[in-house]
């Protein structure tokens, strides 16, 4: 097999980390993403090699995840923990480290996949020096996200241009919903090749258990009625608007009801503070005694949360596409979601669960309580849940779609063909 045609690639995901513990500070989806997709490609054959930066002394360089696919760690700037706005201007020392790391290992990867604005630079910078071809996936609009903030970082401008011209010149955009690929369209530019390829979920890991099982292991009533929300505490996420939604519910009286809230990391990091103001609001709106917070759950004790709820609420004011709602759908459960972006193309409304305008707590109560006081339609929803996942979103499948684009795209040029044959 020549070099031209060796199944290898570079997947590039400076700030999200493949190997790192999911779900605390700045690690969710984009982490979850890249893992899955590079052990999944393993699986098909290929040699995957994940690029991140080293955050800390501590971690290993390179982390074996399976026999031909593994997260290597290269150093830019002190290795200490940077907010994502602020890893700008470590970028060319990863640039470098990575050139020497093909160096000194003499490989050189024809073909390599960016994760985020912040590594479609470091890919374009690769692309000019050694002439592979890039894939890119946003995982996150500029364009999209400061029309829902309030304060636009100083690195807004340069993101921006960097997302348009990643668009125009990659050889290919994974969009992974129609709406990220519309939102691409119309706010970032009207060039470029876009193929819609979705995000994957684990559906052995998700669907592994039933509700009673589930309910026994943690210790949750069966009659209790169950509102779980999982993943980061970020405002953006729209945990708020969930914790006054469940505080107006009409159900307080006829129902024991629950509040799960997953994820976080423990006080002290970034998001601790976003964690203290939820935890404030749930105490002044009397709700503390039938709220938890369990903090970071792995993925291995996710799936029995899913399965124990009701219903898994995922209040985000924008989603480019959101995970948790097909991992908790994979569990059987239905979702109550923000009518934002992914979350349009994966929860079906009446289907699979309901959408709700974003950050509207009259519309996310209403829904809660439709389902919770169903159960026959509750479980509708979820069978109906599972077999859209099973059907549309595992890795695998996702990882097959990957694996052919990735396939086309080191076809040799007719002129390269000619001159591999030796042909004049
Ligand atoms: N997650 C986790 N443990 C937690 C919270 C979140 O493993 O305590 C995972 C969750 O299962 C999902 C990911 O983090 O796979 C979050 O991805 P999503 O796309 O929903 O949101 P993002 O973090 O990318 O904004």
């Amino acid at each position: 097999m020549n070099s031209r045609t060796e199944k290898r690639i570079a997947l590039i995901s400076v700030h999200g980390d493949p190997a790192i513990e999911i779900g605390k500070e700045e690690a969710g989806g984009q982490n979850v993403y890249v893992r899955h997709v590079g052990e999944a490609l393993g699986e098909l054959g290929w040699q995957v090699d994940m690029f991140t930066r080293r955050v800390n002394l501590e971690q290993e360089t390179i982390v074996q995840h399976t026999s031909n696919c593994r997260t290597i760690r290269l150093e830019a700037g002190s290795p200490e923990f940077v907010p994502r706005d602020n890893l700008f201007t470590k970028l060319p020392e990863f640039v470098d480290n990575l050139l020497e790391f093909q160096k000194n290992n003499h490989i050189t990867y024809r073909l390599i996949h960016t994760n985020y604005w912040l590594s479609s630079w470091v890919g374009m910078q690769l692309k000019k020096i050694q002439g592979c071809s890039q894939v890119h996936t946003y995982h996150s609009l500029g364009a999209v996200k400061y029309n829902t903030v309030k304060t636009v970082p100083l690195i807004a401008s340069k993101r921006l241009q960097i997302e348009k011209q990643i668009l125009e010149t990659a050889e290919r955009i994974v969009a992974t919903s129609p709406q990220e690929q519309q939102h691409m369209r119309s706010l970032v530019s009207s060039k470029g090749d876009i193929d819609i390829i979705p995000c994957g979920t684990d559906i052995q890991r998700f669907g592994c258990i039933d509700r009673t099982a589930a309910r026994a292991k943690l210790r949750i009533d069966p009659e209790t009625k169950v509102i779980l929300y999982v993943g980061r505490f970020d405002p953006r996420k729209g945990i708020e608007t969930l914790v006054r939604a469940v505080a107006q519910s009409k159900l307080h009286g006829s129902y024991n009801l629950q509040l799960i809230i997953g994820g976080g990391s423990r006080p002290g990091h970034s998001d601790g503070d976003e964690r203290d103001r939820i935890e404030k609001i749930v105490a002044e709106l009397g709700m503390t005694e039938f709220t938890s917070f369990p903090g970071r759950l792995s993925q291995d004790i996710l799936p029995t949360y899913y399965a124990a709820a009701d219903v898994c609420v995922v209040p985000s004011h924008y989603e480019p596409f959101g995970l948790v709602a097909i991992e908790a759908m994979a569990s059987g459960t239905p979702v109550v979601a923000s009518d934002v972006g992914g979350l349009q193309f994966t929860v079906v409304p009446g289907e699979t669960g309901l959408l709700a305008p974003p950050q509207n707590v009259d519309g996310f109560a209403t829904a809660i309580d439709r389902i919770i006081i169903n159960p026959q339609w509750r479980d509708k929803l979820g069978e109906a849940a599972r077999k859209r996942v099973v059907t549309k979103f595992s890795w695998d499948g996702v990882a097959q779609q990957l694996s052919q684009l990735y396939t086309e795209l080191l076809q040799p040029t007719v002129k390269e063909a000619v001159l591999l044959s030796g042909v004049s």
